[in-house]
């Protein structure tokens, strides 16, 4: 197996310090396997600087030698973008050490932190002056700010709040030869050019390493009404958005769609309560927000729901009466994951159709899996209100997982052509990778593609920083 020669590795090592360096197989383990285990890397080291000037140092050594860097933050992606290759020669650059909180601003309800922070970390710097970070993913306790902007993260509050991209005022990036980019700005309107920070945000690690950003907040939230309804179809779902943003504006935070099977997978595995007396095709987690406190919302919600029961938009409904009843109707959104982990081998998507289409991409999806694997369960839930829906296939019953899990390609190919046939793209909110990079040419016109490779030889003309991610 090829190697970093030993002399390149100690001048990195001195850059910050032995202590800061995994170099056995042992320490760097949980570095190299990804959540889903699709893919594994092996790396020379792993580097764990925890200053921009010793970030911009590294970067500075690695285009001098041609080493490549791997950027990982908390190591909860997706789709294989934060694992080396399996050549032994490139080093993963973790931002974890790099954590600080640099400045809370109340007067102008900013964030200034750094990269490695872990997003619940931003959450609760945001809290403690009163004020709400509107990103919420299931992986906040482990995922970074960082790899939060690099994959322009979603989440459940994209409804009201937009991708972290819309929360992104400003960035600190290390450039691929060590200079350090200073874009800290915290203006809100700042027409002086290019927007570099779009740039970086969902760039996934290959344009440059972000080492700080100032992130938008929010007042914080004083009230909450959290329902959860039974519908006949995903078109009733996007009724149900419609009635519910009339009747009450921005304060719709949360709607998420969930299928019977997946009720049932979690009801099986988790021992929680139907909360209807009968089953139901089709069930929306519907939650308001509001940073005045009282009961306003409550009789919101009350009249949004009666509206819709009303109006045949909603066969039945339950508001949450106390904290408990609010997690529990989180937890049957929450555990739709795991529950469905338990019921054997699931091939993934993240796709993502214009609203108005999403009822005939459900329709014609289940039908194609289903014609492609007789007896496999589509489970599909996600982010109605932002079109975008974890489209997974459970394998039939019974059913060899390895097999099943053996024709992934070919049944995304089947659920992506859908989605694009219908304008629709193939990763709404997880990004490219190395799981999506064959598609890249099939989804982007020459133009795109160009444009794309060429941005990335000017910034990284060595390709060094993520080689084989993003672009094809
Ligand atoms: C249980 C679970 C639930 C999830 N839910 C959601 C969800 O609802 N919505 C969603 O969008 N995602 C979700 N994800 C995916 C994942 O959590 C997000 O993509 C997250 O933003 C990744 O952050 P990270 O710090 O773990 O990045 P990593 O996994 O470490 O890296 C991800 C990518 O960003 C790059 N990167 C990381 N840090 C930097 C940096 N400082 N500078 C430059 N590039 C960098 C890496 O090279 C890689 O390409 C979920 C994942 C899990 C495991």
């Amino acid at each position: 197996m090829a190697q970093l020669p030993a002399d390149i590795l100690d001048r990195f090592a001195a850059i910050i310090g032995e202590k800061h360096v995994l170099r056995t197989a042992g320490d760097m383990a949980r570095y190299l396997d990804e959540p889903r285990k699709k893919f594994h890397g092996i790396a020379a080291a792993v580097l764990r600087p925890d200053s921009t000037e010793q970030v911009s140092k590294i970067m500075a050594l690695a285009n001098e030698t041609g080493t490549a860097i791997i950027p990982q933050g908390g190591n909860t992606g997706l789709v294989g973008g934060q694992t080396p290759d399996d050549s032994g020669t490139q080093i993963i650059l973790s931002l974890e050490r790099l954590s600080k909180i640099r400045d809370v601003d109340a007067a102008q309800s900013t964030l200034t932190i750094e990269a490695g922070a872990t997003l619940e970390a931003a959450q609760e710097a945001a809290g403690e002056i009163d004020r709400f970070l509107p990103l919420t993913l299931a992986s906040q306790g482990s995922c970074t700010i960082g790899g939060n902007l690099a994959t322009n993260a979603g989440g459940l509050n994209v409804v009201a709040y937009g991708s972290a991209r819309d929360l992104c005022l400003g960035l600190e990036v290390v450039l691929a030869d060590g200079r350090v980019w200073n874009g800290l700005n915290t203006l809100r309107k700042n027409n002086t050019g290019y927007d570099l920070k779009s740039l970086f945000v969902g760039s996934e690690g290959t344009l440059g390493i972000i080492t700080a950003a100032v992130l938008k907040l929010f007042p914080a939230s004083q009230s909450r009404a959290t329902a959860f309804l039974a519908v006949e179809s995903p078109a009733q779902a996007l009724e149900l958005l419609n009635l519910a943003q009339q009747q009450s504006g921005e304060r719709v935070t949360t709607i998420e769609l969930l299928p019977r099977a997946g009720l049932e997978f979690t009801i099986k595995h988790h021992q929680t309560r139907d909360p209807f007396g009968e089953p139901h095709p089709w069930y929306v987690l519907l939650e308001l927000s509001s940073s005045q406190p009282g009961n306003e919302l409550a009789n919101n919600v009350e009249n949004i729901l009666a509206t819709a029961l009303d109006q045949g938009i909603a066969i039945d409904a339950v508001i949450a009466q106390s904290n408990r009843q609010t997690e529990d109707i989180w937890a049957i959104r929450e555990l739709l994951p795991e529950t469905q982990s338990y019921e054997g081998g699931s091939i993934k998507h993240d796709i993502s159709v214009p609203l108005n289409r999403i009822s005939d991409f459900l329709e014609q999806a289940a039908i194609a899996v289903v014609d492609l694997i007789p007896g496999a369960r589509p489970v599909a839930f996600g982010h109605v209100g932002d079109g975008n829906i974890h489209f997974n296939v459970t394998q039939p019953v019974g059913a060899d997982t390895n097999a099943f899990l053996a024709r992934w390609d070919e049944v995304n190919k089947v659920v992506h052509d859908i989605a694009t046939g219908m304008g629709g793209s193939v990763s709404a909110e997880h990004g490219i990778g190395q799981l999506k990079r064959h598609l890249m040419p099939g989804i982007k016109s020459d133009v795109e593609l160009e444009i794309m490779t060429g941005l990335k030889r000017q910034l990284d003309p060595n390709n060094i920083i993520n080689p084989g991610k993003l672009l094809p």
